[in-house]
């Protein structure tokens, strides 16, 4: 079986998450998708919500998704969540399995800055989502002689392969990003998260506006 580990931020989790995890489970089929929040992230601010409030959050939006599940994997990790040591200890987990990690067309832009970015590759496949904004036109040659060397069209392709594989999905457009949903939750507009995940943040009172 396929096991996808989806990370990120999820600060919140909102749709373009959301509906790219369910479009995925359509074109993959026989897969288990574990959106993963990180602990620590090391390239980025750390987030606004702590890491509980955040797999809580997930845990809400996949409700009526069995085949998704919210992964606290790295929030039990000391120190700084780097996908490659991550994907190292789930191979040890899931033996039996064939993982791939799942990022957005962004993510896949700056692949080459990520720590021991060839090990993920030598653990597990990728698998892109598109992402209103970025393209593969703008990635480097780094980026580029990868997807040459890699990338494959079909879903069926994950499977006869251990790792190594670059898939960029058909999944949804959706132009939405966290920053946008903590701006519009802070300034008190509607936006693209579930219900499910707006009552709980209004339950914990998270991402108001200091004013
Ligand atoms: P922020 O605005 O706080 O940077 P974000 O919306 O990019 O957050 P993250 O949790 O940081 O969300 O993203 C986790 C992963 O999901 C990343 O690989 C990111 O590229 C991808 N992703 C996030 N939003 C989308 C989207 N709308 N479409 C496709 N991929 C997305």
């Amino acid at each position: 079986m396929l096991r996808a580990i989806f990370g990120g931020t999820f600060d919140p989790i909102h749709q373009g998450h959301l509906t790219a995890a369910a479009d995925l489970i359509k074109e993959l089929g026989d897969v288990t998708v574990h959106l993963m929040p990180n602990a620590v992230p090391p390239h980025r601010p750390q987030p606004q919500a702590n890491g509980q409030h955040r797999l809580a959050m997930i845990a809400c939006a996949i409700e009526q998704y069995p085949q998704m599940r919210a992964e606290s994997f790295e929030l039990n990790q000391q120190g700084p969540s780097y996908t490659a040591k991550t994907l190292l200890a789930m191979r040890e987990l899931y033996p039996d399995d064939t993982l791939a990690f799942v990022m957005g067309m962004d993510s896949l832009l700056s692949f080459d800055q990520w720590f021991e970015w060839q090990s993920i590759l030598a653990t597990a496949h990728l698998i892109v989502l598109p992402r209103p904004g970025y393209s593969l036109a703008e990635a480097n040659s780094t980026i580029n002689q990868l997807l040459q060397q890699r990338r494959v069209t079909h879903t069926t392709e994950l499977n006869r392969y251990a790792h190594g594989r670059i898939y960029i999905a058909n999944t949804t457009l959706t132009d939405v990003s966290s920053t946008a949903v903590r701006d519009a939750l802070a300034s008190g507009s509607d936006t693209e998260i579930s219900a499910a995940v707006m009552a709980y943040i209004k339950r914990h009172q998270l991402y108001s506006s200091p004013l």
